[in-house]
């Protein structure tokens, strides 16, 4: 069921009456299954009595996207062709062009185009660009959120406490389940010639232009039969007692799916899905996983999509920036540049062991996250360098990094979604972080964990 408040129309025509196929330019909803927009497209190819033709074209040069980035997307990318070819869909996947490039090229031929949805600024760009050069009808198919954004809230949503019980209104219409379509008529016929090569990702990503410093980690594969596989083995055990343990990065409750949602190589109507029907854990771990899953996962997106600052500190709200200038002279007994933080040289070894995981191995428990973040705030010389590292070191090293999640997240260590604290130096009344964070865990297991999973990047 596609609910017709995920659907856009962009461009209204001319269709183009000798298009020879129909055309989903594939962005965000990098996935054959359970995406929307691919089985619109189906159904508008079906209506036209045409075969569907699904493109992707790589944007080589994107600013922060590294060769860890490249390898887990193009890892995905690599199971699309082969899933499509046994439905009769066609695949293309371009290297030069870029994808605007890429999609105005077989827009030519295309009688109707489809397109998926990000609600990031760079990527909205990118559809002005190709909405504005398309030859014919472009129609946009939201697949990467439960509740359509603008659906959920017209306007920038204070917190978390503002937006949920606007999403718990309209949920249940959208969590229903994506049958595929038949496909009536097979795109064996049309000439595809892709120029970027899947078969073997490991020597494509080295031949591209990005930073290869920060590379491919063994703890995470991409794709959507990775990310259904651990979706299945974390419903089946380490999702019981979540509402209890996610807190304790040590205690493995948490799903690790960030990364496959972030580039869309799983639906969270899917996951929302599996969650309801999980056989392991009560109400309780059902709700608090729905609550991250749904709820802060759409704030970020309604931060990201109404706040046009998202990217720097203007972003947070003006008392947040205020209450930080007036404790920008405060003293700080530890100040690190980013070099320091980056190579995980400061005092506190519980916090150098999250660095380490975050730079060797792309993930960190979210705990961890807010620990490592607030301390670059306590740590750095001034609000607006600890941003810069915060969101700097964010995007570079974790596979699910330059999200909606990763600007809304860096947010709240400086009081974004939040209320106004007791008064701490330096944070002035933002809320603050201390050491007590690590006692409610245990911390000396999740730097054994740290060195043990470091190890195991190594072998
Ligand atoms: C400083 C900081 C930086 C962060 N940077 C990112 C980032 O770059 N990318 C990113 O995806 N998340 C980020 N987060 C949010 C959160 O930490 C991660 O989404 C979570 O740790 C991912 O691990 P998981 O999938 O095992 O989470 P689980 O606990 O298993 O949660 C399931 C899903 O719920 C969502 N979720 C969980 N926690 C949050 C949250 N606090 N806000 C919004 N959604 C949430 C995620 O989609 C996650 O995959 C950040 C948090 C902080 C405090």
């Amino acid at each position: 069921m596609i609910q017709a408040s995920r659907i856009k129309i962009l461009k209204d025509g001319p269709e183009n009456p000798e298009g020879a196929y129909v055309l989903y330019w594939m962005g965000l909803s990098q996935r054959a299954v359970f995406n929307p927009a691919l089985e619109y497209a189906v159904d508008e190819a079906n209506d036209r009595k045409l075969p569907l033709v699904v493109c992707y074209g790589i944007a080589e040069g994107f600013p922060e996207v590294n060769a860890r980035h490249w390898t887990f997307l193009l890892q995905g990318m690599a199971e699309i062709g082969p899933a499509l070819a046994k439905r009769g869909i066609g695949f293309v996947a371009r290297r030069e062009g870029g994808p605007v490039g890429t999609a105005l090229h077989y827009a030519a031929d295309a009688a109707t185009v489809v397109i998926d949805r990000n609600y990031l600024k760079p990527i909205r760009a990118f559809y002005d660009d190709f909405v504005a050069r398309a030859p014919c009808r472009v129609v946009q198919v939201e697949g990467d959120v439960v509740v359509p954004v603008e659906t959920a809230s017209p306007k920038h949503d204070y917190a978390a406490r503002t937006l949920r019980p606007k999403v718990y209104r309209l949920w249940e219409e959208y969590l229903h389940p994506l049958r595929p379509r038949p496909v009536h008529h097979r795109a064996t016929a049309i000439k595809l010639e892709s120029t970027l090569d899947l078969d073997d990702v490991a020597k494509t990503v080295a031949g591209l232009k990005c930073d290869q410093g920060v590379g491919p980690v063994k703890r995470f594969t991409g794709g959507h039969a990775e990310a259904e596989r651990r979706l299945k083995h974390y419903l089946g055990g380490p999702f019981a007692h979540y509402a209890t343990i996610r807190g304790k990065p040590e205690a493995g409750a948490a799903s690790h799916m960030s990364p496959y949602l972030h580039f869309g190589q799983i639906s969270p109507v899917a996951m929302a899905l599996a969650v309801r029907a999980a056989r392991t854990g009560d109400s309780d771990d059902r709700a608090a996983y729905l609550e991250e899953l749904v709820v802060r996962r759409e704030l970020a997106m309604n931060h990201v999509y109404y706040q046009p600052d998202y990217a720097t500190l203007d972003a947070v709200p003006e008392w947040c920036r205020k209450t930080l200038d007036q404790h920008r002279g405060d003293p700080r007994p530890h100040r690190y540049s980013r070099k320091q933080f980056e190579a995980g040289e400061t005092h506190d070894r519980y916090w150098n062991a999250s660095m380490q995981e975050m730079r060797e191995t792309g993930y960190m428990h979210n705990h961890m996250r807010m620990y490592w973040g607030k301390k670059i705030v306590q740590w750095s010389a001034s609000p607006e360098e600890a941003w810069d590292i915060a969101i700097g070191l964010n995007n570079k090293y974790f596979i699910d990094g330059r999200d909606a999640n990763s600007f809304t997240n860096v947010g709240w260590l400086f009081g974004l979604h939040d209320r106004p604290w007791g008064t701490q130096p330096v944070y002035g009344t933002v809320r603050s972080m201390g050491e007590a964070g690590l006692k409610k865990f245990d911390a000396d297991g999740y730097v054994r964990e740290v060195a043990r999973l470091a190890a195991a990047e190594r072998d």
